[in-house]
């Protein structure tokens, strides 16, 4: 046990690691082996190739990066010469062009479906979650399952007034041309039909098509485009703002507030109904003009916390990172679920094993485990951040948990169960 534990760490020189209490390094070393071969659920990802334009709505114009995320972090190669062979320390001058090549030539060797599957095999991801505004053919729909986008309904009418920053100059321009692609899909010949009612149904039809196309969860990144406290307007003083806005005109910030947070809780609503789990963006998001506040996950507390929204599952993407300790708090609810995802590649290993451990120690059937990967550019594509974020998750979630361990929290078998339900069970029971 202990030499497959010196193996793996040898293997992944250049990666930088938790710091372990030294009172838990031995267990550490016993329980990392077995951790890795846990078959993985990522439970937030965006697989796709660089030149892909369908990957995200909403992908974040550059701002300031964190140390960990920078073009110069290391990391980054090591996880190329783990996937790849790549025979470099950096990606400057023509190494980038060295990993660009060699994943061509493997997308040659492996077309079709078969070279994300082999990504899949080589990390010992079992499925992922792929969060995306429409499935790409390159995608084996066993292996990766489809989470669609449904912010575009919150936004149906002139976003003049909404951009008001360069972020969301990019946003919101892309949410109207979703909502018209959902039109098309339906054969409609506007996203704003003639009634409140015909809109509402548009909703729901789309909701049932995606699923019937292989949609397994919907997505909301909202807290890109305003903050997460959602009032609760009724239909009858919402309907008004329709008639009033659909065939042009800027609503007021007050009126497309109230109807933004109409919508919101009908599609929460309708998702519940059709067995959808509803994703919602809930950490520190990217660009420059994100708005922290907004996206506390506090301001949920009283949505997820509404009896009527009981059926309704809710997964806290990120894990509400910095707000992650009132995250898992509101995990209490029987309805609601964490994803680590992005937060173990914004922290290095050793806070993101403290943030673990502090889920671990509340509410472990609730924490789950997600990637976030992404495809930054050509050569740190989805592959390399995918592997970060195993990688990640799978030494820190073993150093939380032999730390528990050394404390005489938990026993050896429990959590072994832990690291199962956190890398697999807890997120995959949610699909059944
Ligand atoms: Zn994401």
């Amino acid at each position: 046990m202990l030499a497959a534990g010196i193996a793996i760490v040898a293997r992944v020189e250049g990666q930088s690691r938790p710091l372990v209490a030294p009172a838990a390094a031995a267990i550490y070393q016993r329980l990392l082996p077995q951790i890795s071969r846990i078959k993985l659920f990522d439970h937030h990802a965006h697989p796709a190739f660089p030149d892909d334009p369908d990957v995200d709505i909403a992908p974040p114009p550059p701002g300031a990066s964190p140390l960990r995320l920078r073009a110069e972090n290391p990391e980054t190669s090591a996880a190329a010469r783990v996937l790849f062979g790549f025979p470099f320390t950096d990606m400057k001058g023509a190494h980038g062009k060295w990993l660009v090549d060699r994943k061509a030539a493997l997308r040659r060797q492996q077309p079709g479906a078969a070279y994300f599957n082999g990504i899949l095999d080589k990390l010992g991801i079992e499925t992922s979650m792929a969060n995306r505004v429409a499935m790409a053919d390159y995608l084996d729909p066993a292996r990766f399952k489809w989470v669609f986008f449904v912010d575009c309904f919150m936004f149906p009418f002139d976003n003049t007034g909404l951009m008001s920053n360069p972020d969301r100059d990019v946003y919101m321009p892309l949410q109207t041309s979703l909502l018209k692609r959902y039109a098309q899909q339906l054969g409609l010949a506007s996203p704003l039909p003639a009634t409140f009612g015909e809109y509402l149904s548009f909703l729901t039809r789309t909701l049932e098509e995606n699923k019937r196309r292989g949609g397994v969860a919907v997505k909301f990144e909202a807290s890109y485009f305003r903050s997460l406290s959602f009032g609760d307007p009724t239909g009858p003083t919402v309907e008004p703002i329709y008639e009033k806005y659909r065939s042009g005109g800027m609503p007021t910030a007050d009126e497309y507030t109230r109807f933004q947070d109409f919508i919101f809780r009908h599609l929460i609503i309708a998702a519940a109904e059709l067995k959808l789990p509803v994703h919602i963006h809930t950490s520190v998001g990217g660009g420059d003009y994100f708005d922290l506040r907004g996206v506390n996950v506090l301001n949920l507390e009283h949505v997820v916390r509404d009896p009527r929204h009981r059926e309704t599952t809710f997964v806290l993407i990120h894990g509400g990172y910095p707000y992650d300790r009132e995250a898992i708090l509101l995990a209490s609810m029987k309805n609601v679920y964490l994803d680590s995802s992005a937060t173990e590649l914004m922290l290095y290993p050793t806070e993101f094993k403290n943030v673990l451990r502090r889920w671990l120690e509340w509410f472990p059937e609730k924490v789950t485990f997600g990637t976030d990967a992404f495809p930054y550019n050509e050569a740190l594509g989805v592959e390399e951040v995918y592997w970060m974020g195993v990688h990640t998750s799978r030494t820190a979630l073993a150093a939380a948990l032999a730390e528990m361990i050394a404390a005489r929290e938990i026993s050896e078998a429990q959590a072994l169960t832990m690291a199962r339900g956190y890398l697999h069970d807890n997120a995959a029971a949610l699909y059944k």
